[in-house]
């Protein structure tokens, strides 16, 4: 069948727009079929969305179903940003796509004011990935042994979990909650330097299927909304998910005033004032300025899974007066990340991934340090914007 005749028979739902790669000659052209059709459908041009040079093959096979093209998105970079880190010391250039004007300009102060410091030092707090099935015993009774019985038989669920991954490893399976008849286990995994959700579902339904070899219990669902996937929790906050990681500065009080043309006594008072207690107030668990900003860039320039920008955006900044000098950090507890799997082999995030040179086994960590340090510089950015904007009110209500 050529191009037009499978479009016909699209129109006439002859054929389902999933199956059109069966008809076509590759999944390119099953890509251009299917934006023609969709052209004809909406009279709409599609013009921009046509044109890409990634090849459809492999990305209709794991990375999306339905294929028409590619949208884009600007790509810049900042820094150098100069790192010390247990995975990575030293200064890297970092792709950013956005399309919020001002970002990359205001994490590139962000660079500069760490690099006349010295340099952000950075630290990989946890490696968890997590999967939380449902599980429900005959009655509340039942849920308590079934819990006893899965602490007591750690090591028979650990090696069927690991049975299925050369990489994924299973570290714990805690907390064990129990809601009337419901158990909620919290399977948490490390993932080497895939994100890891694929691996840790595929482990965990085998994991479930040896318990239920003992165990009568029934499987409601492979998850429970304890993971926590894709959703901001305090969960998540305090026991952390993905990578968890920390970025620490002290920026000499000179620098303060110099780049940030602000003082360390008012970025401590906005950070206070915003971050903490209006954060509170608001009931949010982003105690910052903007993590999801710097995350989101990154996240969508290298290929990671962008529903996770809501786990990247939880987090806590701190800001202290050290005798005149600023001490300023970022804490991401819950940061899943790649380099490894998911969308990092897309050609155009492997590219991105290559100018920090975190693409494939053994950057993960690296990339998650580089991920804190971009963040840390565009929150200081921020936080020093806000602080001399509320400096410069001070100065003009005061000379009046
Ligand atoms: P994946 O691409 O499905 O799996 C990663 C693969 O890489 C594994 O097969 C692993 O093999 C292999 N691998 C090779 N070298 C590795 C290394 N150095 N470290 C770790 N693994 C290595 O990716 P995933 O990270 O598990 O899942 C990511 C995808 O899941 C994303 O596309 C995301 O959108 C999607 N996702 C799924 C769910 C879900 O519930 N299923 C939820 C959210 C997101 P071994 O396993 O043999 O080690």
């Amino acid at each position: 069948m050529d191009k037009q005749e499978i479009i016909k028979k699209l129109e006439k739902n002859e054929i389902k727009l999933h199956k059109v790669d069966q008809y076509a000659s590759n999944a390119n052209e099953a890509t251009d079929i299917r934006r023609e059709f969709i052209e004809k459908q909406s009279q709409t041009e599609l013009k921009n969305i046509s044109k890409y040079s990634i090849d459809m093959t492999e990305t209709t096979q794991k990375n999306i179903e339905n294929s028409i093209g590619t949208i884009q998105i600007p790509v810049g970079v900042t820094g150098p940003l100069k790192i010390n880190g247990d995975s990575f010391k030293g200064e890297t250039y970092v792709p950013l796509a956005t399309t919020e004007g001002a970002l990359l300009a205001s994490v590139n102060r962000g660079c500069s004011v760490i690099r006349k410091s010295g340099g952000v030092d950075v630290s990989v707090i946890s490696d968890k990935m997590t999967r939380s099935p449902i599980l429900k015993a005959k009655s509340a009774k039942d849920a308590v042994k079934t819990k006893k019985w899965i602490e007591n038989n750690f090591n028979i669920i650990k090696e069927s979990a690991e049975s299925t991954t050369n990489h994924g490893k299973l570290l714990e399976i805690n907390p064990i909650v129990i809601v009337g008849h419901y158990i909620y286990p919290r399977f948490t995994y490390s993932t080497g330097d895939s994100m890891g959700m694929n691996m840790v579902t595929i482990a965990t339904e085998k994991a479930l299927n040896t318990i239920q070899e003992e165990i009568d219990i029934h499987i409601i669902a492979l998850s429970g909304n304890f993971c926590v996937d894709k959703k901001p929790s305090p969960l998540n906050l305090s026991l952390g998910r993905g990578k968890s990681v920390t970025a620490e500065i002290t920026v000499p009080n000179e620098i303060v005033k110099k780049v940030l043309k602000t003082t360390t006594e008012a970025i401590v008072e906005v950070n206070t004032a915003k971050n903490l207690i209006g954060s509170a107030v608001a009931g949010s668990l982003g105690f910052n300025a903007h993590y999801a900003n710097m995350v989101a860039a990154m996240f969508l320039a290298t290929g990671q899974d962008a529903a996770h920008i809501v786990e990247g955006s939880i987090g806590i900044t701190t800001a202290e007066n050290n005798n005149g000098d600023l001490y300023f950090s970022i804490t991401l507890p819950d940061l899943p990340v790649a380099t490894v799997g998911g969308g990092t082999r897309m050609e155009t995030a492997i590219e991105c991934l290559n100018i920090i040179d975190c693409k494939g086994s053994n950057k993960v960590k690296k990339y998650a340090e580089i991920v804190a340090g971009i963040v840390l510089a565009g929150e200081l950015s921020l936080i020093g914007a806000l602080a001399a904007g509320h400096l410069a009110r001070a100065h003009k209500q005061l000379g009046r």
